[in-house]
C-alpha cells in the first residue's frame, strides 16, 4: 500500500556525508528521515583498509560505515531502506518518490548521493561487464585467484584496486594513459616496490578481447597514445577505475550544476540554488573527494537546515 511519510528534514544517501547529516539533525531534535539508497553506506563499502579517517589508523571501510549507521541511528536519526526515484524541488514541503511506494515529503532536504564510478564508454566494455569488467576489486578480486589482471587508471583508486589485487592476481598491470599518477605518493611507492606489479605508460584501453562461450575475457588490446600502435596482451580480467562522476541525475534539471554535473553551493556553506535545499560531500565536491571532507559537509548541510528552518517559523 502507498504510504506517505512527512518529515521536517529529508536526508537522500547513507554515505559519510548523509550519516553525519543524520547526527547532526538528530541532535538538533529534527527528527529526520534518512533513505539510503542502492549502496548504503556509499562507496567506502566498496574499499578494504581506510588510513586516512581520524582516529582510526586503520578501519575496513564496511566497518567504518557500518559503526557510522549505529551512530546515526543511536541519535534518533530514522534509517529508511529505499531509494529516491523522481524529487520535485518546485514547492515546499518538497516531494520525493521512494521505489518501495512510499511517498516522503520535506521542509528540507540534505542531498548526500555522492558519486559512481566511471566507465570508459567501450562497446567491448559493457559487453564484458560482470563476466572479467568490474569496476571494483574488493566485489570481484576473489574471482582471480592465480589470474592476470590489467588495471585501467592512475588515481588513488587505481592504485589502491592493483594493490588489493595482488592478493590474488598472479600479476597485475596497471596502464595509464601519461606517466605521472593522480595517486598519493605513499600509495604510488607501495605500487612501484610491488613484485607483481608492472606499469604501463601512455596506453589506453582500445579494446576488451573475450569468448562469448563460456563467456569471459581473454585480453586486452591497448593503444599506445604517443604512437597509435596497437598491442594485444593476456588477461582475464579488466578493472576500470577512472574515477567517479556526481549522482545528480535527481536534481539535474532543478539545481544549478557546475564542473560537469556537480551540484553547485554557495561558498562556504551548503546552500543550493533552491532555499530549503543543501548539499553535501563528493555530489558537490570535485576537489577533495574524500571521507573525511564528505563528512564535514554533512555536519554543515544538517546545521544549515536547522538554521533555514529556524528562520522559517
Ligand atoms: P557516497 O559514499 O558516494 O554515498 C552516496 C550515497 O547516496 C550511497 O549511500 C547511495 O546509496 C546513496 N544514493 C545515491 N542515489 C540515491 C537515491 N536516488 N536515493 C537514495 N540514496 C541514493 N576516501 C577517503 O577519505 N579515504 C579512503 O581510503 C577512500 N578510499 C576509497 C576507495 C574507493 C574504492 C573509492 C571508490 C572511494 C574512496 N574514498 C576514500 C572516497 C570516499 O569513499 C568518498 O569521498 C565518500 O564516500 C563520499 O561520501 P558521500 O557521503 O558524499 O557519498
Ligand atoms: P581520479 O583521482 O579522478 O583519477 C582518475 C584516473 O583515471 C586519472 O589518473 C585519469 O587519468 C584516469 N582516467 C580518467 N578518464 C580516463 C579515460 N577515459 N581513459 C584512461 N584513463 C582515464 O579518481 P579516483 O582515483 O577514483 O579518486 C577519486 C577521489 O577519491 C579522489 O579525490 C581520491 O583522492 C579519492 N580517493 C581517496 C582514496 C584514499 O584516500 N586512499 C582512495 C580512493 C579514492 P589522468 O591522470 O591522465 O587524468
Amino acid at each position: 500500500m502507498a504510504d506517505n511519510r512527512h518529515t521536517k528534514v529529508l536526508i537522500i544517501g547513507s554515505g559519510p556525508a548523509g550519516y553525519t547529516a543524520g547526527v547532526y539533525a538528530s541532535r538538533a531534535m529534527l527528527a529526520p528521515i534518512l533513505v539510503q539508497g542502492m549502496e548504503p553506506g556509499g562507496q567506502l563499502t566498496t574499499t578494504t583498509e581506510v588510513e586516512n579517517w581520524p582516529g582510526e589508523k586503520e578501519i575496513q571501510g564496511p566497518d567504518l560505515m557500518v559503526q557510522m549507521q549505529d551512530h546515526a541511528a543511536a541519535m534518533g536519526c530514522e534509517i529508511v531502506g529505499d531509494l529516491i526515484t523522481s524529487l520535485d524541488l518546485s514547492q515546499r514541503p518538497f516531494t520525493a518518490k521512494g521505489d518501495s511506494g512510499t511517498t516522503y515529503t520535506a521542509d528540507a532536504v540534505i542531498l548526500a548521493t555522492g558519486a559512481r564510478a566511471k566507465w570508459l564508454g567501450l562497446d567491448s566494455e559493457e559487453a564484458f561487464k560482470g563476466f572479467g569488467v568490474s569496476a571494483c576489486a574488493t566485489c570481484d578480486g576473489f574471482f582471480y585467484r592465480g589470474h592476470e589482471i590489467v588495471v585501467i587508471g592512475g588515481g588513488n583508486t587505481a592504485v589502491e584496486e592493483a594493490l588489493f589485487l595482488t592478493n590474488f592476481a598472479s600479476k597485475v598491470t596497471l596502464v595509464h594513459r601519461r606517466d605521472t599518477l593522480r595517486a598519493e605518493k605513499i600509495l604510488q611507492e607501495r605500487l612501484f616496490k610491488h613484485p607483481k606489479i608492472e606499469t604501463l605508460w601512455h596506453h589506453e584501453l582500445a579494446e576488451v578481447i573475450g569468448t562469448d562461450a563460456p563467456k569471459g575475457v581473454t585480453g586486452v588490446r591497448l593503444r599506445n597514445v604517443q604512437t597509435g600502435d596497437i598491442s594485444e596482451l593476456a588477461c582475464t580480467g579488466v578493472f576500470v577505475a577512472i574515477g567517479h562522476a556526481p549522482a545528480s541525475e535527481l536534481v539535474k534539471d532543478q539545481l544549478e550544476l557546475h564542473n560537469g554535473g556537480y551540484v553547485k553551493v554557495e561558498p562556504g556553506s551548503t546552500r543550493t540554488t533552491v532555499p530549503g535545499v543543501f548539499a553535501a560531500g563528493d555530489l558537490t565536491d570535485h576537489v577533495y573527494r574524500q571521507a573525511v571532507t564528505s563528512a564535514g559537509m554533512g555536519c554543515m548541510a544538517a546545521l544549515d537546515a536547522e538554521r533555514f528552518l529556524a528562520e522559517q517559523e
